[in-house]
């Protein structure tokens, strides 16, 4: 066998890339530099209490059903996905609430009670949805990285079904009336670290794959899916080196040759980076002037949203709530304006709320529930647009948020709060790597981001190729998931 192909980084797109290549029988090593895998995809302890502290929401069950087919296994044997009913309960403003019923007709007769016409209007809305999701999956989700090449060879009918043109808030407003409606369908735009009212419509499409595709939950916490993976890839024969930093990755002209760590230096001439992309030109590869120029071009580039995160152990319980609570701001626009024009954390919040208890009760000590909360802000500011200072500013904002819940919502925990954790953007830069703690990559808020985002295959570089959240088809576990396994076959053609 030749030399290894490295891939820098274990979290969910750089195990695909790996399961994908030792499937086909090429020699891998991953080497990360936690001491454990799955990057974002975190989970902690304390007092009794579990939580994942990233992903917490799984849709499009059968990319990973394929993943473990590509290496002859099946996803039963590894992972229990459970189906989540609810998939999500829905609190608004002004005290309605709504189950989001995996059964599209059980959802659309709820929302009739809104406004007249909405039922039908959200069936019409979700085969819409699905309509996107046929015209855009080969090119903009499943495969390769889209390029004018390949739009110029799509049928002009089928670009029409992409609904490039108006943004996804202009989209649902022609189809369902109710703000309740409204503000469901809007919030999937966040599930890319975007606003409704500026991304394209074509965002629509996160939708359908939620809503006629169902939330899935991993039996014993998200975390099960890196853990499922890891083992997949070590029967598979790839080698992981946990607790190894890497520090440069090493060129001849413009070719990789070798990745260099803290006590030692591999020989490579193929390496995939599930590492930020920014930070791989930033900070592993020397600036040789065709890596300079495509940082130049990358830095441009907005980041999608951050978040705020409070791991909270709750005590009692709320039979009120669901695995998945969202209790929905009253003024949306208003949030989303803090968010990406004002550059500021919502002054009148969001607040999503997974209770993982919910579905595994071993997650909290009886009579006691684990919170995992997140609103959605702006990237770390770093000296941007806002200047809000996180590390002063942390507690105030936590304030902010369980008030709200009392006062809106009157779900009161306040004076309950047996053992919590805080997380801000800076925090998630420095825990997860993501440049200014962006949870997505780079912003889906403009109608070409799709074309602007770094493909898996570096321009700049020959043997380097990008897997994760900030290369194509962009952020989110399903999609690093694809994301590897674009990398993984680019390798293979490669050869
Ligand atoms: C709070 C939060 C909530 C989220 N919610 C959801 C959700 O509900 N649903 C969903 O689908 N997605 C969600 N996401 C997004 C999802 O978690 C990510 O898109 C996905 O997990 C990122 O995977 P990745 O392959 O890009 O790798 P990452 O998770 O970014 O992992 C990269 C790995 O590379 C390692 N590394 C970096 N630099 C080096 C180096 N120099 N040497 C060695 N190793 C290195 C890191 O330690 C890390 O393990 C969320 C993310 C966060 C943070």
């Amino acid at each position: 066998m030749g030399a290894p192909i490295v891939i820098i980084g274990a979290g969910i797109g750089g195990l695909s890339a790996a399961i994908h290549l030792a499937a086909a029988g090429e020699r891998v090593i991953v080497l990360e530099k936690n001491a454990a895998t799955g990057g974002k995809m975190g989970e902690v302890e304390a007092d009794g209490f579990r939580w994942d502290t990233g992903p917490s929401v799984i849709t499009m069950r059968p990319v990973f059903e394929d993943l473990f087919r590509t290496a002859n296994r099946r996803l039963e044997d590894y992972l229990t996905l459970l189906p989540l009913q609810p998939l999500t309960r829905y609190f608004y403003a002004d005290g309605s609430v709504l189950d989001v019923d995996a059964d599209p007709q059980v959802t659309a007769e709820r929302l009739e009670r809104y406004h007249p016409g909405d039922g039908d209007g959200y069936l019409r809305f979700l085969r819409y949805a699905n309509e996107i999701h046929e015209a855009t999956g080969d090119v903009f989700i499943y495969g390769a990285p889209p390029t004018w090449q390949t739009l110029m060879g799509v049928n002009p009918l089928r670009m029409v079904k992409t609904d490039a043109l108006r943004t996804m808030q202009a989209a649902i407003e022609s189809f369902v009336r109710s703000p309740q409606a409204r503000q469901l369908l809007g919030r999937f735009a966040t599930y890319t670290g975007a606003s409704p009212y500026l991304a394209p419509a074509t965002l629509n499409v996160i939708a359908h794959v939620e809503l006629n595709g169902g939330v899935w939950y991993p039996q014993g916490g998200i975390a099960q899916i890196s853990k499922a993976l890891t083992r997949l890839a070590l029967e598979l024969g790839v080698e992981i080196r946990t607790g190894c930093h890497v520090e440069g990755i090493e060129l001849r002209f413009d070719r990789v040759v070798g990745v260099r760590a803290a006590e030692e230096r591999i020989e490579t001439n193929r390496v995939i980076a599930n590492v930020d992309v920014i930070s791989v030109y930033e900070r592993l590869l020397p600036p040789i002037p065709r890596v300079r120029r495509e940082l130049a071009r990358l830095t441009k580039l907005e980041p999608s949203s951050s978040g705020f995160i409070m791991l909270l152990g709750v005590g009692g319980e709320h039979p009120q709530l669901a695995h998945h609570n969202i209790f929905f701001s009253g003024d949306y626009a208003d949030e989303f304006r803090d968010i990406f024009q004002r550059g500021l954390p919502p002054r009148q919040p969001t607040i999503y709320v997974a209770i993982t208890a919910k579905s595994d009760p071993q997650h909290a000590p009886p009579g006691s529930e684990n919170w995992f909360v997140l609103i959605n802000t702006p990237p770390d500011s770093e000296g941007t647009k806002s200047s809000f200072d996180w590390r002063s500013q942390a507690g105030n904002y936590s304030r902010v948020a369980l008030d709200r819940l009392a006062t809106a919502f009157d779900v009161d925990v306040r004076g309950r709060i047996r053992t919590q954790q805080i997380l801000t953007p800076p925090d998630l830069e420095a825990l997860t790597a993501a440049r200014r703690g962006a949870l997505y990559g780079q912003s889906s808020n403009d109608r070409m981001a799709a074309f602007r985002r770094p493909h898996n295959r570096s321009t700049a570089v020959k043997g380097l190729y990008f897997a994760g959240g900030t290369a194509h088809p962009g952020g989110g576990v399903p999609l690093v998931t694809l994301s590897g396994k674009v990398a993984a076959a680019m390798v293979s053609a490669d050869r």
